[in-house]
């Protein structure tokens, strides 16, 4: 049994087993410790089932509301059967786990189950479940535990009816009032999920949009399009009490609006989706000579380095978006970095992905942020349903915006929703990775019939209103 590794890393998310990866191309002696199953909250909680159930959930509502009129008759009316659909998905799971263990036996990546924890800032003691230890002495160790859901302190979460996201990707049944309290990616996506199966959904926000982050003309149609399949919003709304009475099928909300108004929801199910919050305990951080920021992060240079050079903290448990393929990029940065290479991320081509459907895609500056920073900007935007293609698949809603300087043209960001704006985003992080202008994208050939063509079209009609197809 090995003792002593170059790198040991804690937490196999999209960060850890990335890192680990990367490490052991890289030939250094790698271990990645896990006190759950691999993959972490991405695979197991997190992005992988929740789009396993979005895609159910779109493939019945299309089979419900749009296969009439693409001329499929069904003889009978289509039914959920959500104990398959929560099997289908975690059928997913399973086999992308298993995917990560192959991966770190291939990469000869030496995986150990328990809790890991600071002996010392150079020994990780890994706690099994059944109580026994082993410790493992380590050059550079990665600190990658990720995050867990957040609350409201007067919130009491009790797993049934007063869920988190977690629970809500194993409900045995499709509720009938689903309340939901935070409209960002993982509320709106769940909710989603729950609208198209039939539950009555209400999402109360405390910003006076939903997906505040984000571009804010991609937050008013993700509104109309998610209003069209009944789900209602209540922005501007802060909620002052969850209440569940003992055993009671009912959870009633309590919010207030911007004048004070007080509003009532009764609800069978309580989603709190109001964000995530580091996650450090149990690793005796101050064994190692850390701690931890007023948010709960481990702080890190641009290196990711803590305030030991050779500790190292990456994904959802530093500052950043909390986004799988964030923790991926910042765990490769960091094997890099300790092989000696000179890394480098640009956070700000981070895409920005909500999957709902439409799906909304956003990277680089959103035009909020160029009106608050004062640079100069031209916009050019084309929508969704002038393209043949969206004709023809009838997802016609939403569009395309692109942003670019004003006097040297370079995109400075792309804003998408549409239906497949998740994979369209792609061609802008590419063209602001090479520093394009909008010139630049308006030249390049787009197949046709395809929904990129948008991208092509808005590109147009920033550079002097050019749009073809408009
Ligand atoms: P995590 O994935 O959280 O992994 C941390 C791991 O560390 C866990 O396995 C945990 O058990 C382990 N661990 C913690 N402490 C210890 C310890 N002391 N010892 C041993 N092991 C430990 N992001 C996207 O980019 N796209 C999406 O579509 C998306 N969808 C999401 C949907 C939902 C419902 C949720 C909840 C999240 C979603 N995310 C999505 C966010 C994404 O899951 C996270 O950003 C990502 O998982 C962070 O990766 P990480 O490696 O930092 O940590």
């Amino acid at each position: 049994m090995n003792t002593s590794f170059d790198l040991v890393i804690i937490g196999s998310g999209p960060g850890g087993y990335v890192c680990a990866i990367r490490a052991a191309q890289l030939g250094l002696k790698t271990a990645l410790v896990e006190k759950a199953k691999l993959g972490g909250t991405c695979l197991n909680v997190g992005c992988i089932p929740s789009k396993a159930l979005l895609d159910s959930s779109e493939h019945f509502y299309t089979a419900t509301k749009h296969f009439s009129e693409h001329g499929i008759d069904l003889a009978s009316a289509p039914v959920v059967n959500l104990k398959q659909m929560i099997s289908r998905k975690q059928k997913v799971v399973d086999q992308t786990v298993d995917g990560v263990k192959f991966l770190m036996d291939k990469n000869k990546v030496e995986v150990v189950y328990g809790l890991g924890s600071f002996e010392s800032a150079n020994v990780v003691k890994v706690t099994a479940e059944d109580g026994s230890t082993r410790m493992l002495e380590a050059k550079n160790i990665v600190i990658a535990t990720g995050s867990e859901p957040g609350n409201l302190p007067f919130i009491k979460l009790d797993g049934e009816r007063v869920i988190t996201s977690t629970e809500a990707l194993e409900l045995k049944e499709v509720p009938k009032n689903l309340i939901v309290i935070g409209g960002g990616v993982i509320g709106l996506e769940l909710g989603s999920v729950y609208a198209r199966l039939g539950s009555e959904v209400q999402v109360i926000e405390f910003a006076d949009r939903i997906i505040p982050g984000m571009d804010g003309s991609m937050s008013k149609e993700l509104t109309k399009s998610l209003k069209k399949i009944g789900v209602q919003f209540y922005t501007s709304h802060q909620v002052q009490s969850v209440e569940r009475k003992a055993k009671a099928k009912t959870v009633q909300v309590k919010a207030k609006d911007s004048k004070g108004q007080e509003l009532s929801f009764e609800g069978d199910y309580c989603l709190v989706s109001v964000g995530r919050k580091p996650f450090t305990s149990g690793l005796a951080l101050e064994k190692a000579g850390l701690k931890t920021d007023d948010k709960g992060r481990i702080a890190v240079n641009e290196h990711l380095q803590t305030e030991q050079a050779h500790i190292y903290a990456i994904g959802d448990v530093v500052r950043g978006a909390m986004l799988a393929h964030k923790a991926e990029e910042e765990g490769i940065l960091v094997a890099e970095y300790m092989a000696g290479q000179k890394p480098h991320i640009d956070y700000n081509l981070i895409p920005n992905v909500v999957y709902t459907w439409p799906e909304v895609a956003g990277v680089g500056q959103t035009e909020e942020q160029l009106k608050a920073s004062g640079r100069a900007y031209k916009a050019g935007s084309f929508p969704i349903r002038a393209l043949g293609r969206a004709r023809a698949s009838m997802d016609i809603d939403g569009l395309v915006k692109v942003l670019a300087d004003a006097q040297t043209d370079e995109v400075l960001g792309v804003h998408i929703i549409s239906a497949r704006a998740a994979d369209m985003i792609a061609e802008a992080v590419v063209a602001m990775e090479f520093r394009a202008s909008a010139e630049d994208i308006s030249r390049i050939s787009h197949a046709h019939p395809t929904y990129m063509e948008a991208v092509k079209e808005a590109a147009l009609d920033a550079t002097g209103k050019r749009a073809l197809h408009m």
